[in-house]
């Protein structure tokens, strides 16, 4: 069996999933896994595809250190899960592909040293994304590795969309509004001609909404603008991370209240969003549970910057045919969706309320003139499919595949 594995590393956990490309032209889920507690209590999980338990181990922290460790633990126990299968390639998410990378691309050393330049612009996400890379490219060197960007899907943004009112200089080395959940919203639009393929060719508005949250306007299957931008902390109060904010705010704590850039990005990506309104949680089924004013004045900023960024994607789009809800609080809150969508009767959406508890996919009756969708994100399934493409590209112009899933270099 040939097996692609997809890698998607964050500061102390490193999820992953397991993929064959035997039979069927896209690749089909085996087993998912990640280990957690990088350094502390490390443990390593897995679970095939119906969701049985394939593995469950915990380690001492020096056993499983860093990111580099945990990916070779990963390593040896898919040689001895899989013993006799080919890992054909491996494929990561990476934050940022700045200005340069509008699709996957391969691995090397030339790619791996531009993607390093890139960690200013995702300081707190591109040096977990790129470290398992290097880890494999020393220990596997003959190994196929696909970078699969969360900021490619925008890059073909019109110029005003691209653009911030600044001086070109500042442009061009890079201060951009790339926006990010690209590998979200790409999955979405290449799902939409089976799921919706009345909507797949207009304007359409997606809402990723998670722990991290944004939105984009798709049009004819192109992603048009976001709410984020330069960085994953624009457009909508999140978890954690602030949304839009006026960067006078930034300019007040540094000169006024004496704060340093590190207590700045510390109270933006960690101590905002919703957890900083409400004072209680990050988690939305929580702040839902509470009869807490501070929990409720949080949904309720919440549901209006995602009512108010509908307005404004459509705008960008000249119009709206079609909203699309995704990820955790997406996927999973019929109370939030109805929430939304009341919000924006002005469009002329009517939701079939039956439908929206019963989850979809449409949730809107015959007649609303703009329709509503849930439809559940899948950013590893995308990362696999780049990945099985840019690897039949490169085998096309290879003639030896590698057998087996390998040994590390010595
Ligand atoms: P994600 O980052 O896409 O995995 O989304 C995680 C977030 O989804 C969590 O922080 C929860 O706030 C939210 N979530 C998950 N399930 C539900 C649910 N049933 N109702 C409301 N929010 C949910």
């Amino acid at each position: 069996m040939d097996l692609l594995l997809v890698v998607n590393a964050g500061s102390s956990s490193l999820k992953f999933c397991v993929y064959s490309i035997a039979e069927a032209p896209t690749p089909a889920l085996v087993s998912r896994g990640q280990v957690d507690g990088i350094g502390t209590h490390p443990r390593l999980r897995a679970r095939d595809d119906g969701g049985a338990t394939l593995a469950d181990q915990t380690f001492g922290p020096t056993e499983i250190a860093d990111v580099a460790a945990a990916m070779g633990r990963v390593g040896a126990w898919l040689r001895e899960k899989y013993a006799g299968s080919n890992l054909v390639a491996v494929g990561h998410r990476v934050a940022h592909g700045g200005p340069r990378y509008s699709a996957p691309v391969i691995v090397d050393a030339t790619v791996l040293a531009a993607l390093e330049r890139f960690v200013p612009l995702a300081p707190l996400h591109q040096p977990h994304h790129l470290r398992p890379m290097r880890s494999l490219a020393e220990r596997y060197p003959g190994v196929v590795q696909v970078a699969c960007f969360d900021t490619a899907f925008h890059r073909g943004h019109p110029e005003v969309a691209d653009r911030y009112a600044l001086p070109d200089d500042l442009y061009k080395e890079g201060v951009r509004r790339y926006g990010f959940h690209g590998l979200s919203y790409e999955y979405i639009a290449r799902r939409l001609p089976s799921v919706a393929p009345e909507i797949a060719r207009g304007a359409v508005v997606v809402c990723h909404l998670g722990s991290g949250s944004s939105m984009c306007a798709i049009k004819a299957g192109r992603s048009v603008d976001s709410t984020m931008g330069f960085t994953a902390l624009d457009g909508l109060p999140m978890g954690t991370r602030c949304g839009q904010l006026d960067p006078g705010v930034v300019l007040y704590l540094l000169t006024e209240k004496g704060y340093s850039a590190t207590d700045v990005e510390h109270l933006l990506y960690h101590r905002a969003g919703l957890r900083g309104l409400s004072g209680i949680t990050n988690d939305v089924r929580d702040l839902l549970a509470s009869g807490d004013a501070h929990a409720r004045l949080a949904l309720d900023y919440f549901v209006y910057r995602v009512a108010r960024e509908i307005g404004s994607l459509a705008a960008a789009m000249n119009g709206i045919d079609a909203l699309v809800f995704t990820a955790g609080i997406g996927e999973n809150s019929p109370e939030i969706r109805a929430r939304v969508c009341a919000r924006s009767r002005w469009l002329g959406l009517e939701m079939d309320e039956a439908a929206n508890r019963a989850g979809g996919p449409c949730i809107s009756i015959p007649r609303s003139a703009v329709s509503v969708w849930v439809i559940p994100t899948d950013e590893e399934g995308m990362i696999a499919e780049h990945t099985l493409e840019a690897w039949r590209t490169h085998e096309g112009r290879r003639s030896h595949a590698h057998d087996g899933v390998p040994e590390p270099a010595a």
